[in-house]
């Protein structure tokens, strides 16, 4: 470090880097919001699909699905945008998604995929964290806070962004029938989504929090936003049997009921809003979510293609690691297949392979790395089977 002096005061080397660093990442911010605001290009459902089998293993008719729906969705934006007049007083209404699927089978992967294909703003939330306002808990507007701070603030680009709202099941209303005491987390939330959910302006608080009537809000239009809501449901199939159950009463057909394996998936994929409603979701929430799509549970096979397949997938993501340290990693299949094994057994869909490889690999990243040596490490299912074991054991 050295003084640079000046006419009126001297800086130091070290403080002319701290600046530099400001006024780099404050271009760099106002850059990436400008970008976002930018008219959006609005890609067509294939290209959106071929985008999106990049990133997500299997679920081809989901992606299908999304991909229309996404296409849709911004083509009614560009639409307002544009003004078109032949269809003029024709509204194309929001096309707000729900996901229904088993934890760890990629549905923030999809919503997340979505939003970095079209290059709008994203944020998540966990809709058991949200209350009535007025209540303990946070308000449903500190969603639109998220948003607008993954667009540096920018209104315009969060005004059309995606936002990603994970446990929507657990805000189901706890019995069918009218409470008497109020359900604040439930249906109070719910109720509290809707517009939302629909479009509305919203005020949003910059600090986030409770809202208190001293603070400045920003208005933010939530006409554009594109919802995308995910949970688990479970025992959502039971209720679609018992409802396909009472249609066939007085009649032979009985291949409609699916019995058997895969039996849930089957039935979750023929969910209805009703059942929806059935579950706990008030029928005017599940009217702003007119996409509903049902994922299955991810397979062995789909496990070891995860692995290996996307884009910035576990195994990649390792071999980058061990190359900064000079070592070369590679995996036999039939590791590969153990690893997806061990996932399976742990019932987290994909979100298990990264337990079952941080397993052995700490230790391998541990021995190997600051060595500076050339080495090359295959990793054998044996390996992998050895180092379960040993887990196992120093649980039990
Ligand atoms: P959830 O359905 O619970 O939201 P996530 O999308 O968070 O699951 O997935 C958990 C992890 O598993 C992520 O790291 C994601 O990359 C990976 N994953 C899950 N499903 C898939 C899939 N179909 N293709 C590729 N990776 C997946």
């Amino acid at each position: 470090m050295f003084i640079i002096p000046g006419p009126h005061g001297n800086i130091c080397t070290d403080c002319v880097e701290v600046c530099r660093q400001i006024v780099d990442g404050a271009r760099d911010a106002s850059a990436s919001a400008e970008r976002m605001a930018a008219p959006l290009k609005v890609p067509s459902p294939k290209a959106i699909k071929a985008f999106l089998d990049q990133y997500v293993i299997g679920h081809a008719a989901i992606k299908k699905q999304l991909a229309v729906a996404v296409h849709n969705h911004y083509q009614r934006l560009t639409q307002t945008e544009r003004g078109d007049d032949a269809f003029a007083d024709v509204e194309i209404e929001k096309s707000n998604i729900l996901l229904i699927g088993p934890t760890g089978c990629g549905k923030t992967l999809f919503a997340q995929t979505l939003a970095r294909m079209l290059d709008v703003p994203f944020a998540i939330a966990d809709a058991t964290t949200l209350t009535e306002a007025g209540y303990v808990g946070e308000d449903v507007e500190n969603i639109l806070l998220y948003l607008l701070q993954a667009a540096d603030m920018n209104v315009a680009a969060a005004e059309r962004g995606i936002i990603y709202i994970d446990e929507i099941d657990k805000i189901a209303r706890k019995t069918e029938n009218v409470s008497i005491t109020r359900d604040v987390s439930g249906e109070g939330v719910q109720q509290a989504l809707l517009k939302i959910l629909e479009g509305t302006v919203a005020h949003v608080p910059p600090q986030g929090g409770r809202k208190h009537p001293q603070q400045e809000y920003i208005a933010m239009n939530t006409r554009n936003i594109l919802f995308i809501c995910g949970g688990a449901f479970v025992g959502l199939d039971a209720l679609v049997k018992q409802r396909q159950g009472k249609q066939l009463i007085g009649y032979t057909d009985t291949h409609a009921v699916p019995s058997g394996k895969g039996e849930a998936a089957t039935l979750q994929a023929q969910v209805q809003p009703e059942d929806l409603v059935k579950f706990g979701l008030i029928p005017e929430f599940v009217g702003r979510l007119p996409v509903i799509t049902a994922m299955s549970e991810m397979t062995e096979d789909d496990l070891v293609r995860i692995l290996t397949e996307p884009k910035n997938c576990l195994v990649r993501q390792y071999q980058k690691l061990l190359a900064m340290e000079k070592v070369k990693l590679s995996f036999e299949p039939d590791a590969l297949r153990e690893i997806a094994r061990q996932a399976m057994a742990r019932k987290t869909g994909a979100r298990g392979l990264r337990a079952a490889m941080e397993a052995f690999m700490t230790d391998i990243m541990y021995d190997l790395s600051d060595t500076g040596k050339k080495a090359e490490v295959v990793i054998t299912a044996d390996l992998v089977k050895r180092y379960s074991d040993e887990i196992v054991s120093s649980r039990g």
